[in-house]
């Protein structure tokens, strides 16, 4: 049957999609017809989740605990199984994720598929590293378990390999050791991007956890100036603390009702909720005592937020530049999007050295800078493929589970393993992104 699923960006749209939901590992995958592609969350915000005149495997039956280790952290669960499921399982008695990204609405499945980063990149990789074993479904019907040990080239094309080799149907994850659910966090102010790298080499020494939100409208000499948030989660002396009101865990208490019109973002609004944003955080300057929750998922707060840019959708634009070139091409990046329309949500942060198993994996040693902005049309599509061309130009890459304009030749550049990987692709399964790189 047709269905609505869309991409979190909501760009571009995908109308003539088809769905088959899968409930039980034991279930087949339509061995013919139109191609295949598995579907988390659809957090993803361009169209690699997504399959134009295809079919999407959805996952969110798929969403079983199966094991769960208290005395080593290792979790088996299905791989429809949210993030957040995952940590009301595992908070309580000690262990959190090894890497989050900055929503807890991601499934495992998506996690692997696109093998994603979080704040504390610098210090432990990606989310792939810590995936110790998973089982994938090919079209053909054939299931192998894949690890590092046991048919180790599929489980490095799986990992980072954008939901096209098969479809993962559970995962055993490593968790980390946590005393309790909170985080010490400071906030730091960060006057230029120089402030930026100032900052993050000291932080890095001490701090797990490192991310600055940068204000888009200070531009020129001011260019960079923000906000430097950095976190370690907290020692065992706050175990036991009676929950006050900031410690508790916040649910999800609004939602955006309807789009709103896509005039609403303007240079104006940005500038208003920049202003708001910087001012509030600077008042919590020093150390403080939060819950991961508001911590880790502060966007999470807001159900459907993404309706704020309006019907047309919207772009979230994120590429990693090498530290050595990373001045220059960032803050020609960040003028040329400012120039064209401010986004409300700049953020910066470094990724270390630790590669990943992943061949197809977006992180690697550099700074990254994510932009969000709402759809103008060809206005937009210009826009992302200038900063495309910046990001080669500078040696970077741009992530593809945020894209939505790349060009194939960057793509190809991007990722040098990329030949290698077309061999690992089940022959059944395709995406509108990957139809898009290989046209
Ligand atoms: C607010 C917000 C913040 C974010 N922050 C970050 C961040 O900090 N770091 C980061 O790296 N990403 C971040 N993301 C992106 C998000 O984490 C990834 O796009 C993630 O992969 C989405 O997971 P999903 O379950 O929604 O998968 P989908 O978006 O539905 O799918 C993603 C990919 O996974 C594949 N896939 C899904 N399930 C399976 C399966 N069972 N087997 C095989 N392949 C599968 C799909 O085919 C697709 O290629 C953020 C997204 C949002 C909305």
């Amino acid at each position: 049957m047709t269905n609505d699923l869309q991409s979190w960006g909501r760009f571009p749209l995908a109308t003539r999609q088809t769905t088959h939901a899968l409930a039980w590992q034991t279930d087949s995958i339509p061995t013919a017809g139109a191609s295949l592609l598995p579907y988390g969350q659809g957090r993803s915000y361009g169209d690699s989740c997504l399959n134009e005149n295809g079919t999407l495997l959805t996952t969110h039956g798929l969403d079983r605990l199966l094991d769960f280790d208290a005395a080593t952290g290792v979790v088996r669960c299905e791989a429809g199984t949210t993030l957040e499921t995952l940590l009301k399982l595992t908070v309580p008695r000690g262990w959190f994720l090894p890497v989050t990204p900055g929503t807890k609405f991601v499934s495992i499945g998506g996690a692997i598929a696109n093998d994603v980063h979080g704040k504390n990149h610098h210090r432990a990789g990606t989310f792939g590293r810590y995936v110790r074993r998973f089982e994938l479904l090919r079209s053909d019907g054939s299931r192998k378990v894949c690890s590092p040990e046991e048919n180790p080239d599929w489980y490095e094309a799986t990992i980072g390999g954008l939901g096209l080799t098969g479809l993962i149907l559970w995962a055993d994850v490593q968790m980390r050791p946590i005393h309790n659910p909170f985080v010490i966090t400071e906030t730091v102010p960060m006057a230029d991007l120089e402030d930026f790298f100032k900052i993050s080499r000291e932080s890095e020494q001490d701090a797990e956890l490192t991310v600055a939100w940068v204000d888009s409208l200070a531009l020129g000499r001011r260019l960079g100036r923000g906000l430097f948030f950095r976190g370690n989660f907290a020692p065992p002396r706050f175990d036991g603390l009676p929950l006050v009101r900031s410690h508790l865990s916040h649910g999800s208490a609004l939602a955006v009702p309807f789009n709103l019109p896509g005039i609403s973002l303007n240079w104006l609004s940005v500038a208003t909720f920049n202003w708001f944003f910087y001012r509030a955080n600077l008042l919590r300057r020093g150390p403080r005592l939060q819950h991961y929750d508001p911590f880790f998922y502060p966007l999470d707060k807001v159900h459907r937020w993404n309706r704020v840019y309006g019907r047309k959708g919207f772009f979230q634009f994120q590429c990693v530049v090498p530290f050595s070139t990373a001045r220059d091409a960032l803050r020609e990046i960040m003028e040329r999007s400012a120039r064209d329309v401010p986004s409300p949500l700049t953020v910066l942060k470094t990724f270390g050295d630790i590669s990943s198993p992943g061949w197809m994996s977006f992180p690697r040693p550099g700074v990254t800078l994510a932009l969000d902005f709402a759809n103008r049309g060809d206005r937009t599509m210009k826009l992302v493929a200038e900063l495309d061309r910046l990001t080669r130009q500078a040696g970077g890459a741009v992530y593809p589970a945020k894209d939505a304009g790349m060009s194939p030749e960057n793509f190809a550049a991007y990722f040098p393993q990329l030949e290698r990987f077309k061999s690992y692709i089940d022959p059944a399964f395709s995406s509108s992104f990957w139809r898009r790189m290989n046209p």
